[in-house]
């Protein structure tokens, strides 16, 4: 149907003056810095809900191969990597309570990913598990990563509940001093940082939001004592009670319809709609994936990366709503690819996106019974403006009597916050709960935002070595002055939807980078001059999103509505040419950033 509709220029023309418009009514002066940091008066890093009370130990003061700093998907897959290499003294340290990472804190009701299980947990093939949902539950895939550690047997020598609080190399022994707050303070050969992307909480810096006298908490430190139930449901706790959500994105979209089922009244506080696509979740077989041949995980993994960055592939094996737009996807992930006739591209692209957008449009008007509310969710900006969202439970939700939807386009967000509940225009909302939907500081781990220290050769501070030059890497890997450091991440490397299967390629390489360093006995180290060489081919083939970024409605893929992408430079040619640039990398040229030990150190 929707591949029918015409588009006439004065079409075009009207969908440009509104998202134009709509943009407008979002845009805030602030910018990013109307978000607050999770730690500030919440104190929500001090708490973990889902352990409890953290046993006392010893603090440690051995020497260790390689400390992995983080236990997520990314330090997992390091550690799993490391020991297929034959390393064997492998620490990790995380702050939670076990591995998992953002599925050990996210558990949220509702939780599930919108990557296709079989492509986003790794390791399967190494494993032998094979997921039972299309998409899993949160919990499903916070198992497998225990599954991964306990099977690379990374529990033993792992300090849970604890932060790392400095780094420093040690010149004299060649390795690094990792100190905790545990009082912990050790040395380790190598250090992989894996500590991720979507780990530094925010909340929205509300006037008045330290006046609220009900509960709070962030959608990421679920506070199941006060709500009753489980990831599933169940949340007896909200029955009666006047539960607020702020936050419409990826994570809302998900954990709404699971409040609405038990709270006495859910008031759902909307700046931006998401674009919210089909989902069709359901059970699958071994049968249905092909699981028993041999390869068959990481087969489909390939293959879901090959059709989300652009190139074509024999079939769609996933063929979800992600492989279907990746036409659309591909212009804006994992790169704008510099076209040759600029405006041709641009038109071509516009149409494109405007189809897509009036299904997403439609798809409201169908599901949402009463037109106001219908209206107001409509998303009015272009599809990849937005993390794209996929349920078929969300829209529905307003369709309940006990769902009001408030609109606070109009007032930039909440206006403010008293002792009672939310104040939106002239309206007061009282409320006894607010969950915070709220999302993180997309791409910032500890390592750049300050919060974990890093002194490399001559005590220089990382932080302090980019602040002044910029990021510096060869591949985002490796830095000069911070030798055997790795860090796991998206600077200057490629990102994919998929980030699982990403983080997989950087831990292999990791992996690879300690085991030709062990076998030659020598430090891994690049020269500056090949990281001059790397961020000159960044620069050189840089990405042009800028013109597409400056329509957009704020969010944190434009620095909330600046005109450009907040994150940091990327290898501009996708997560599919990056793997394989490594991989001819490692056969060719390793060698050049090993450099020889000190003779005799310590
Ligand atoms: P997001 O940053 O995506 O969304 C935050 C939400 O809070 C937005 O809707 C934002 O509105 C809203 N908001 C912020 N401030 C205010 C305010 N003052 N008043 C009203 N509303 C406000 O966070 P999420 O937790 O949804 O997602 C975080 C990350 O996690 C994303 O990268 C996402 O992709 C990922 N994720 C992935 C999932 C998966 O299945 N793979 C599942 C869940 C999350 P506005 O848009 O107007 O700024």
């Amino acid at each position: 149907m929707a591949h029918s509709q015409k588009l006439s220029p004065e079409t075009l023309a009207e969908l440009r003056k509104r998202y134009r418009a709509e943009r407008e009514r979002r845009v805030r002066p602030d910018g990013p810095r109307q978000y607050v940091g999770a730690d500030a008066e919440f104190g929500y890093y001090a708490a973990d809900p889902y352990t409890g009370e953290t046993a006392q130990r010893e603090p440690v003061q051995d020497r260790v191969d390689v400390a992995v700093i983080g236990g997520g998907f990314g330090g997992v897959l390091a550690g799993a990597r490391l020991r297929r290499q034959g390393v064997e003294r492998i620490r990790v340290i995380e702050r939670g309570g076990d591995f998992g990472g953002t599925w050990y804190w996210n558990r949220y009701p509702g939780i599930h990913c919108d990557i296709e299980s079989h492509v986003y947990l790794p390791m399967l093939d190494e494993t032998g598990y094979v997921p039972e949902w299309k998409y899993a539950p949160g919990e499903e895939i916070r198992r497998h990563a225990v599954r991964i550690a306990e099977k690379f047997d990374l529990y033993a020598d792992a300090l849970f509940s604890t932060s790392v609080t400095t780094l420093t190399w040690d010149d004299t022994c060649e390795a690094w001093i990792v100190t905790t707050n545990r009082g912990d303070k050790f040395r380790a050969t190598y250090v992989v940082t894996a500590t991720g992307t979507l780990s530094e909480l925010k909340l929205p810096g509300i006037p008045g939001i330290e006046k609220f006298k009900g509960h709070t908490f962030h959608t990421s430190r679920w506070d199941y004592a006060y709500t009753g139930g489980t990831p599933d449901g169940g949340l007896n706790g909200l029955a009666n009670k006047r539960v607020g959500v702020v936050g419409t994105g990826a994570t809302g979209i998900q954990v709404v319809p699971k409040l609405a089922e038990d709270a006495g009244h859910l008031y759902v506080f909307q700046r931006t709609p998401s674009s919210v696509d089909v989902r069709d979740n359901r059970r699958t077989s071994a049968r249905d994936v092909g699981a028993d041949r041999q390869g068959w995980a990481s087969e489909r993994r390939d293959n879901f990366l090959r059709i989300v960055s652009g190139e074509t592939a024999e079939e769609d094996l996933v063929a979800d709503q992600w492989t279907s737009s990746a036409g659309l996807l591909e212009k804006l992930l994992p790169s704008f690819r510099r076209p040759r006739d600029r405006a041709a591209f641009e038109a071509a692209y516009e149409v494109a996106d405007a189809i897509k957008m009036n299904e997403m449009r439609a798809r409201v008007e169908e599901i949402v019974t009463d037109p106001d509310t219908a209206e107001k969710l409509k998303p009015w900006y272009r599809y990849a403006c937005k993390r794209p969202t996929f349920s078929d439970l969300y829209l529905q939700t307003f369709n309940r009597n006990n769902v009001t939807l408030v609109d606070t386009a109009d007032t930039h967000g909440i206006e403010r916050m008293t002792e009672r509940g939310v104040v939106v225009g002239d309206i007061e909302y009282d409320l006894d709960c607010l969950v915070f939907a709220t999302g993180f500081s997309v791409g910032i781990s500890g390592i750049h935002s300050g919060r974990l220290p890093v002194h490399g050769r001559g005590g220089n501070r990382l932080q302090d070595v980019w602040a002044a030059r910029g990021p510096r890497t060869l591949h985002g890997f490796t830095s000069n002055g911070f030798p055997n450091l790795i860090q796991l991440g998206a600077v200057q490397s490629a990102a994919s939807v998929n980030y699982t299967h990403v983080l997989d390629e950087h831990a292999v390489h990791a992996a690879a980078l300690v085991a030709a360093a062990e076998a030659k006995d020598a430090l891994i180290e690049p020269s500056c001059e090949a990281e001059d060489t790397w961020i000159g081919a960044l620069a050189e083939d840089a990405p042009d999103h800028e013109w597409f970024h400056a329509e957009c409605t704020p969010g944190y893929y434009n620095g909330e509505g600046r005109g450009r992408p907040n994150g940091p430079i990327a290898y501009p040619h996708g997560a599919l040419a990056f793997h394989e640039l490594l991989r001819q990398w490692r056969e060719e040229s390793m060698d050049q950033i090993l450099k020889p030990r000190t003779p005799g150190r310590a």
